[in-house]
């Protein structure tokens, strides 16, 4: 007998396991449980309460219908403000869309540019949503190495080197989730200049994390090179700058020869974003930012700690990261495999964190620590996880 069938794409389509690690720390916390949460990519601060208070006058104000589907003009116009103040960067209000969330940016990208036969270049370890969407395509996933001893920084040569006339795009994410490694504009200098020789790859570049660097470390926004801004999709968002994870609200910058495109996406699939939300992200961009500045200085207290803390366990070290609010501490020497350390640690030790392999091959020997957490719950964390290693050594 016949039955309904997916398409292939259901075969290959992967998910992101910081969920699943996410749902077990709740289902353990459940049954009584001390866990303390390293494991989840968002920030532990609520939103500003002055975003809050934009929403609810938005919905007390009537903000009930559709939107236009790229987003509310003064909205747009405000992205491109920002980008400007910040980046210096010229963007036109009507190359800005905001979408339902940074992933919807990514999904979007990878559905306009994979199909079987098509190359897509990703970084590994990544954000594991970039490889699943693009098997989901029917794509080849070909992975650009992010290496430890590069400082998790992308190497243009390695990236440019793996070009192929079948890529179609090439994926790139600094500040970068798992490694918090940030790409000096040095490396991107040398990658737009190996571009011009590859004007049949588009690019994607992840700057969500672009508020969250340390040390006076500079973000090197790919605005900033007007040589790639036709083939250029920029994607960012509000989820991590100002804790709004839940709210699902992002914007992309597309070059004119796609907005159409992405815009006819939107229309077919999503409409417009939450007309309320939309009030709230103009208010977090146009409002006071010491949030922001708070958080940050929070974060790097901690990033400080963990660091430190990491390095004093045996077998582990830890390169300090310089931008989002990940450690990826090396294992190697622990005689652990990353993913079976990260679920003993979740199951005996009471601390969630990811196995490296989570966000991909080149992830195997590490794991990531999210110190989005209370300074004090981290400190805990570091002691469990210290003692659990002592106590216990790697299986067979
Ligand atoms: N890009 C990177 C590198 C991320 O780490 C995340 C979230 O963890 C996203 C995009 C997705 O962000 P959003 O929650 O806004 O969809």
């Amino acid at each position: 007998m016949t039955t309904p069938r997916l398409i292939d794409g259901f075969s290959r389509i992967g998910e992101e396991n910081a969920f699943a690690v996410l749902a077990r720390a709740g289902e353990l916390a459940g049954q009584g449980r001390d866990i303390i949460n390293l494991g989840i990519g968002q920030p532990d601060f609520p939103t500003p309460p002055n975003i809050v208070e934009a929403a609810i006058k938005a919905l007390r104000d009537g903000a009930h219908g559709y939107t236009p589907a790229v987003g509310i003009a003064p909205l747009r116009e405000a992205v491109a403000a920002d980008l400007h103040n910040r980046h210096g960067a010229d963007v036109d209000p009507d190359s800005v869309i905001v979408v339902p969330g940074g992933k919807v940016t990514m999904f979007s990208a990878i559905l306009m540019f994979g199909e079987p036969g098509a190359q897509i270049l990703y970084p590994d370890p990544g954000f594991p949503i970039y490889r699943s969407m693009i098997e989901f395509t029917g794509a080849e996933p070909v992975a650009v190495p992010i290496r430890e001893s590069n400082g998790f920084a992308f190497s243009a040569e390695e990236t440019l080197s793996l070009i192929t006339p079948e890529t179609r795009l090439l994926i790139l994410n600094s500040p970068a989730n798992p490694t918090g490694g940030v790409t000096p504009r040095a490396e991107f200098d040398r990658l737009a200049e190996g571009l011009a020789a590859h004007p049949h790859v588009a690019i994607l570049a992840d700057e969500i994390y672009d508020h969250m660097t340390y040390d006076g470390e500079e973000h090197a926004s790919l605005l900033n090179y007007p040589e790639l801004r036709e083939r250029l999709i920029l994607l960012n968002g509000w989820s991590k700058t100002y804790a709004m994870t839940g709210w699902r609200l992002g914007y992309s910058v597309w070059p004119e020869q796609w907005y159409e495109a992405v815009r006819k996406l939107a229309v077919n699939c999503w409409s417009c974003v939450n007309a309320p939300a939309q009030f709230a992200a103009l208010e977090a961009l146009t409002g006071p930012q010491d949030s922001v500045a708070t958080m940050m200085t929070a974060f790097d207290e901690r990033r400080r700690y963990v660091v430190d803390a990491l390095n004093d366990i045996d077998g582990m070290s830890c390169v300090t990261p310089r931008g989002a609010f990940y450690a990826f501490p090396n294992i190697s020497d622990t005689g652990w495999k990353a993913k079976p350390l990260a679920s003993a640690l979740l199951e005996q030790g009471g601390i969630a964190t990811i196995g490296g392999p989570d966000f991909g091959i080149h992830g195997e020997g590490y794991l990531r620590v999210s110190y989005a957490n209370s300074l004090e719950n981290i400190k805990r964390a570091m002691d469990r996880m210290q003692t659990f290693l002592v106590n216990h050594s790697a299986p067979g």
